[in-house]
């Protein structure tokens, strides 16, 4: 059955009138039976790709997915559309219920966490009944190239060549080349499988500037930004700091959100946030995942973001509506400086990448080009010179400038 024929299910199931970006094209190959790999900007809405599958073909949908909070989420979402869903994972009660109802058919979408998926007991359950398709999400943890490697992705392949008539669909937002290609070979999907969505954000401006007085840059961009925002911040503490300061100098609700606090408060914190028109949370990269709030209209980093990649997913946070957002990096030559530090600790397999990884961050602080078409060039796209919507495209930096900032990185 083509996407197309669909359309009357995605209406009724989820409520939507048409298919977004490449989703058709993700799901008329998943129909076929072909193997894909879909990189979809966040947001695109990849869970669509496997869900609407799901409920369209025979048997269950299982969906490999990396953190248990990401995979409740779904759940609750996949469940309120009617999908007959459940999950496997180490805070699941019901275990044997589940086990049960895939054996006797029932589950249309059923989610696991990859250090499962990959052991004896699920090994049965699948001879017991053939799954319709396997989806992995979060499918750059398969990579070393990848900014989020998680060794039990790459346990996942024996358990796909066990089944090689089962369709795969591979899922993630956040890959350069270097990674799909990667993501490709490791979970044996030909090059052709590939679908890649347009990574290109139009209504955020991104902004780069050297930290000078944090504070007090980031009190002027709150104010010229009344709507809910988020401050990612390097530390914990810095989250607790700059939320008090920030707090006090704009008048507006400030609330820190880091993975030490309480799991009641996070829950509050990321509630309040979601039902503000104006609040503010100052964050490590622990918040985002899973928060559905589309007029987020601003995303500062306090500190140098972890990559590109990281970078892009956490500003992707902004204007989620399409309307006007901003984003503004605050970096100093002591994040990479702290960065490099860092990189002498790592084991050898892992710091080629890293090293790729901050060298592109530089190149993306100390450009005199559009950023933007930097962040897409990372992302294997061919767009033109200049954007129009950042700061170089916005006031262009003089030649001086630049140089100075490259000595500033240089001497780090
Ligand atoms: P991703 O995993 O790509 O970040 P999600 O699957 O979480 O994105 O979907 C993001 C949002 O887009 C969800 O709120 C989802 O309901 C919505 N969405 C997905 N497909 C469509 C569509 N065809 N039309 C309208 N909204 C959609
Ligand atoms: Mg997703």
């Amino acid at each position: 059955m083509s996407a197309d024929a669909l359309l009357p299910l995605l209406k009724s199931t989820f409520g939507f009138d048409a298919f977004r970006g490449r989703q058709a094209e993700v799901v008329d190959r998943v129909m076929a039976g072909e193997r894909t790999l879909a990189v979809m900007p966040t947001g695109a809405g990849k869970s669509l790709t496997y869900q609407l599958p799901a409920v369209a073909l025979d048997g269950c949908v299982v969906v490999v997915s990396p953190l248990i909070a990401l995979m409740h989420d779904q759940l609750r979402g996949a469940r309120a559309a009617g999908i007959s869903a459940a999950s496997l994972t180490s805070v699941d009660a019901d275990f044997a219920e589940t086990r049960q109802a895939y054996r006797d058919g029932q589950l249309d979408l059923l989610y696991i966490a990859p250090e499962r998926a990959t052991g004896e007991g699920f090994r049965a359950l699948m001879e017991a009944r053939t799954p319709a398709l396997f989806a992995i999400d979060e499918a750059h943890c398969v990579s070393e190239w990848g900014h989020d490697f998680r060794p039990d992705y790459r346990l996942l392949r024996p358990l796909l060549d066990a089944y090689p008539a089962v369709p795969r669909l591979a899922l993630t937002a956040t890959a350069d080349r270097h990674t799909r290609e990667d993501i490709l070979v490791q979970l044996g999907i030909p090059a052709e499988g590939l679908v890649l969505a347009g990574f290109d954000r139009p209504n955020i401006r991104y902004r780069v500037a050297p930290r000078v007085s944090p504070a007090k840059q980031l009190t002027d961009f709150i104010v010229a930004n009344p709507g809910p925002g988020i401050v990612y911040c390097p530390t914990r503490d810095g989250t607790e700091r700059m939320a008090a300061k920030l707090a006090a100098a704009t008048g507006r609700p400030v609330a820190a959100y880091h993975a030490g606090l309480d799991p009641e408060r996070r829950a509050r914190v990321q509630h309040d946030f979601v039902a503000s028109e104006d609040g503010i949370v100052t964050a490590t990269v622990a918040f985002g995942m899973g928060i559905d709030k589309p007029d987020v209209r601003f995303v500062a980093h306090a500190g140098l973001p972890k990559s590109i990649e990281s970078y892009y997913q956490e500003t992707g946070r902004a204007g989620r509506d399409g309307d006007p957002a901003e984003a503004l990096m605050l970096w100093g030559a002591d994040d990479f400086a702290r960065a490099r530090m860092r990189l002498g600790e790592l084991p050898e397999a892992r710091m080629a990448g890293e090293r790729a990884r901050l060298n592109a961050l530089g190149a993306l602080v100390e450009t005199v080009e559009c950023r933007r078409a930097l962040l897409l060039r990372h992302f294997g796209e061919n767009p033109p010179e200049r954007c129009g919507n950042c700061d170089t495209c916005l006031d262009p930096p003089k030649q001086l400038d630049a140089t100075v900032l490259a000595q500033k990185l240089l001497s780090a």
